[in-house]
């Protein structure tokens, strides 16, 4: 005799099955859970350790028994002439290799099992009718006894035939199979539903749990449902097919949609190679699956294993780790990103979750905390699915500690203390320390040294990263007074390429003011803002000191970029790396007002390749001229300026009787007018 169980015992045993009562009921009645499914099966195999240590404390009603929830009143009711039952589950090889060693038990048998080994679609089981090869009835699992009738939304699942193709099937025939929601369809419809204001489903299952229990089949039939078909219930008469494998061939006949990745199994190593191959594509698959599941392939050995309580013996659902799961927010901190974005990420209790420990997640920005209402020390339902970087799904309200912590959006980064930003309509915040702040620097100077801006030759992003990392650099103008000794010393860059490297440098002191400015790289000032400002204002001294409602005069720039050219100009930190630059020898052509300028009123085409500058210098010098530079030839184009193989512009040109010009007369016309 085993002694009773302790009084701790029952009453943890009675809160288990208070709350798993309630998970059933949010779940399945609502489609709407508030837990992570790891958390359901952690409590849940609680209950079931404890029944079995205790077997007195297995009651009808203990949810370990049951299967599913109460079907809806809303529905009529349908009573599953063989009842739909759930699947017992493994979580590691062991608990597989119990499950085989326990069926061969009961079989007597020291034999292989034959298992068909199927992925374990995360949607919900249907039962479908059939009478007379035509479809007359769908229903719900509900309680695995009684299910809900679902048959005018079901209706609206194009690829579920109405009709069975050939003329062998059986007078009565229940399939039933898996309806999902696919990957792509859930993402669009809970983006419609964010942007409707609505509420979010929690994952594919539950939306199509709720599109399929939609009073209205209208709004089913605009639900992106599909189907995966798995077995049946009653079938009369009798099928004459001895195995599961070949019942789902048969069924594929009469036109259901069976899952590609089924295989047979025929020694229980190749179960455990499924496992890992099936959890290799999860991420590929166009649809959600938690697992894989074995069944035991002969009908006949189904039938002697028989079934308990809510599951049969001759299947179990070996489930993947779970990619949800609890965790507590410990801190949230800001990080700064390489465009300035300040990223609030989340500090969690370190929690393993999608087969890693996961400890930080991103809250993407501002708005999105303040939608979630994530607070310091909230429990939170954390994600990780495949590669994807971990991120707080939600938070369990209910879970909320006193003394949780809102946070808000520094007005300072929090690496250089410059000021953040937030335009009003844009959900991403900035530190607009640009040319100063360490996070960005990298970003920045990439930037700076590339083609259409300062164009230094030899400076790739790699050797960037270098001299960034090494700290021989942490602004633009530190790349002017780099030392050739130094610079030699860096990996794979001897005397010659640091020389050459010093005189590239050298010569990208000599540019425009233009293009100068689009060196700093200012928010939302590309080239043409850059060059429209260069025109307007001829120097830097002006620009420095153009109030918003001067810079909003110019072509090019609305109050966007007015906003952000006077945060930039206004931060003590940039100014300084911009006299710096200026003092290190960056020098342009002082250019007075456009109108004066010798080119002003000339458009000029480009075509070709040219021998001793590219396109684009050649453009930034004609336009520094006071010239327009256009893309396309007209009668009034004062002339095309052809290098070697131009394009089709040099024969419009001609058509048009348009000057035509080579590189020569166009070095001649700089040589006249550059100072
Ligand atoms: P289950 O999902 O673990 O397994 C049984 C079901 O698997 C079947 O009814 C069928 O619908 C499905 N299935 C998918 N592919 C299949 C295939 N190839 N062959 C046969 N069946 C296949 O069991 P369940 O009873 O539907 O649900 C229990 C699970 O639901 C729990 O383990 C938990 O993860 C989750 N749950 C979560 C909450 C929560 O609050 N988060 C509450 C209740 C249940």
């Amino acid at each position: 005799m085993t002694s009773p169980p302790p009084k701790k015992i029952v009453e943890r045993v009675n809160s288990l099955h208070e709350l798993l009562e309630e998970y059933n009921y949010q779940y399945y009645v609502l489609d709407d859970p508030t837990v992570p499914d790891a958390e359901y099966d952690r409590l849940f195999r609680e209950l079931q350790a404890f029944e079995k240590e205790f077997p007195e404390l297995v009651t009808e009603n203990s949810p370990s028994q049951r299967v599913g929830g109460q079907p809806l009143d809303a529905f009529t009711q349908v009573i599953h002439p063989i009842p739909m039952l759930s699947l017992n589950n493994a979580f590691d090889d062991e608990e597989f290799f119990a499950f085989n060693q326990r069926i061969k038990d009961r079989l007597k048998t020291t034999d292989a099992i034959e298992y068909i080994c199927e992925p374990k679609l995360d949607g919900l089981a249907v039962s479908l009718l059939y009478e007379a090869g035509r479809f007359v009835q769908a229903a719900t699992r509900g309680d695995g006894v009684t299910g809900e009738n679902i048959t005018q939304n079901i209706r609206t699942i194009a690829m579920i035939p109405l009709h069975l193709r050939g003329n062998d099937y059986p007078a009565r025939l229940e399939v039933r199979g898996e309806v999902y929601m696919p990957k792509k369809g859930f993402a669009a419809l809970n983006e419609k539903a964010q942007q409707k204001g609505e509420k979010q489903f929690a994952n594919p299952r539950n939306a199509a749990a709720g599109s399929l229990r939609q009073l209205d089949s209208r709004v089913a039939a605009q639900r992106p449902l599909e189907i995966f078909c798995y077995g049946v219930g009653l079938v009369e008469p009798a099928l004459n097919i001895d195995n599961h494998y070949s019942l789902l061939n048969q069924l594929a006949r009469w036109g259901f949609r069976i899952n590609k990745n089924i295989i047979v199994a025929n020694k229980e190593g190749h179960c455990i190679d499924y496992y890992q191959k099936i959890l290799q594509k999860r991420e590929s698959l166009p649809y959600e699956i938690d697992g894989v599941v074995y069944k035991v392939n002969e009908f006949e050995k189904q039938k002697q294993l028989g079934f308990i309580s809510r599951a049969p013996r001759w299947a179990i659902a070996y489930k993947f780790p779970a990619e949800e799961d609890i965790s507590q927010v410990l801190d949230i901190e800001f990080q700064v990103g390489r465009t300035g974005a300040i990223t609030p990420v989340a500090r969690l209790e370190p929690t393993f979750v999608g087969g890693v420990t996961v400890s930080n997640a991103t809250l993407h920005n501002m708005d999105e905390v303040l939608r979630k209402d994530v607070r310091i020390g909230d429990r939170v339902i954390i994600r990780r699915a495949g590669d994807v970087i971990p991120e707080i799904v939600s938070v369990i309200k209910e879970k909320r500690p006193q003394g949780s912590q809102k946070v808000t959006l520094p007005k300072t980064c929090p690496v250089c203390d410059s000021d953040v930003i937030k335009p009003e309509n844009e959900a991403v915040a900035r530190c607009i320390g640009g040319l100063y702040c360490s996070a960005q620097q990298k970003e920045k100077i990439i930037h700076f040294a590339s083609r259409k801006a300062m164009d230094i030759d030899g400076l790739g992003n790699k050797l960037i990263e270098q001299l960034v990392d090494r700290k021989m650099i942490s602004t633009m103008a530190d790349l002017y007074q780099l030392k050739p000794t130094e610079l030699a010393n860096i990996e794979r860059m001897g005397m010659k390429s640091a020389d050459n490297l010093l005189a590239a440098l050298e010569k990208s002191k000599s540019t425009t003011f233009a293009k100068f400015l689009y060196a700093l790289g200012i928010r939302e000032v590309g080239e043409a803002t850059a060059n429209s400002l260069a025109q307007h204002f001829g120097d830097l001294p002006p620009l420095l000191e153009a109030s918003e409602a001067i810079l909003l005069q110019i072509p090019d720039v609305g109050p966007v970029v007015a906003a952000h050219l006077a945060h930039f100009f206004k931060q003590p930190h940039n100014r300084e790396v911009i006299d710096a630059l200026i003092h290190l020898g960056i020098h342009w052509p002082k250019s007075i007002k456009r109108e004066n300028l010798p080119l002003a009123g000339y458009t000029y085409v480009l075509t070709g390749t040219y021998d001793q500058m590219n396109r684009d210098q050649a453009k930034a010098r004609l336009q520094a001229l006071g010239a327009k530079v256009s893309s396309s030839v007209s009668k009034k184009t004062t002339a095309v300026i052809a290098g070697s193989q131009p394009g089709s512009k040099l024969p419009k040109a001609e058509a048009l009787g348009v000057a035509i010009m080579d590189e020569k007369e166009l070095n001649t016309l700089f040589e006249k007018f550059e100072i």
